[in-house]
Formats: structure tokens, sequence, C-alpha cells
């Protein structure tokens, strides 16, 4: 079972392979790993304390950060990935990063931002369309046609909470300069992976 990997100079974790989405171009139907990972499909889900133990095996002022990634949406484990967060800025370690798809709201039913506040240095939230209509095609998620709505408001609020906030999409999927104008608006820079 993979829970830490390397990618560049940063430590990424794999705490899941759930998901509120099912987008086309999800790298998990390219391959089983990424970086330094043999396999990241998850036989389970490893306990929170499991995870702090194997992120603990490493030497974490060999890395520039600390990224919970991996085959999954963190935030399907919200109060996992906050207590991991906690335990981990009680021991110094490199900035945390949460690449997510910015459902942690919609999945939680209530407004979680407030909650990174403290925890998550850097989040990069995949944007992934220019619209409601567009999202819904290309990424399937299962809170349906306002899930685009969902998103949008959740980066809203958690730009308040979250010193680094950085939005994305894959190349060559969408429209790159009608999604830079939607990152525009909401004040933020987009990266195109
Ligand atoms: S949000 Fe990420 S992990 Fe989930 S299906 Fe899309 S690309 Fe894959």
């Amino acid at each position: 079972m993979t829970i830490t990997y390397c990618v560049g100079d940063g430590l990424y974790i794999n705490i899941t392979n759930r998901c509120s989405n099912d987008c086309s171009f999800c790298i998990r139907k390219l391959g089983d790993s990424v970086g330094s990972a043999d396999s990241l499909w998850l036989g389970r889900e490893p306990s929170r304390e499991e995870i702090l133990s194997a992120i603990q095996k490493n030497n974490l002022t060999e890395y520039s950060e600390i990224v919970f990634c991996g085959y999954g949406e963190p935030t399907e484990r919200l109060d996992d990935l906050l207590w991991l967060c906690t335990q981990l800025k009680e021991s110094h370690c490199p900035p945390i990063r949460v690449n997510t798809n910015g459902h942690a709201s919609l999945i939680a039913g209530y407004d979680t931002a407030p909650l990174f506040a403290g925890l998550v240095d850097i989040m990069s939230i995949s944007l992934n369309a220019a619209g409601a209509d567009e999202y819904d095609q290309l990424c399937k998620p299962v809170f349906g046609e306002t899930t685009y709505h969902g998103l949008l408001d959740f980066i809203k609020r958690v730009k308040k909470h979250v010193p680094v906030v950085a939005l994305s999409i894959v190349g060559g999927t969408t429209d790159t300069e009608a999604c830079r104008k939607v990152a525009g608006e909401l004040g933020l820079s987009l990266r195109v992976r």
C-alpha cells in the first residue's frame, strides 16, 4: 500500500481512492502510479495514524512541501486530513499543499473553508472548465449540475483562509483563455498542467 511517494522535491500523500468526480482526463485512467510510487490504488484506506506514521518515516527536512494528492480526492476524508495537518504543523513540517477538486463543502454539506485556516499553506484547486455545462460534461460530478456553482463558492470562501490558492486546468481539454478569465474574476492565477 503506497501512502507516501515523491514527485520532484515534494512528499506526496495518498489517503483515499474516493472522488466525487469522474473526469474524462483523470490520470488514474492512464496508469497505476505517479512519481516514485508503485501503485496508488489502495486495497483499503489507511487509518489516520497509519498515514501519520508513514509520513514520519521520511526525513521531512529533505522536502520542499508536503502535498495531499494521491489517487483520489483528499477532502473525501476531511476530518482525517485536518487531523493530519494539525499533527504535522505541531512538528514544524514543510509547507502543506492540498490538491483538490474543490468539493470539500459539497461533500461535507456545510462551509468547510474556515477549517483550513492555519493548517494548509497552499491549495491547488482544479477549475477544469469555464462553465457549469462544460464542467458537468468533463467531470461528471456526483452532485450534478449545481457542482460548478459550489466549486466557485468554495474558491471564493477558502481564499480568505488559505494564504496561497491557485486554480488549474488540464491543457487541451478546455478553453484556456475562458478559464483564465474565470480565474481572473476570482482574483487568482491559472496553471495549465
Ligand atoms: S477530480 Fe481528480 S481524482 Fe477525481 S476524477 Fe477528476 S482528475 Fe481524477
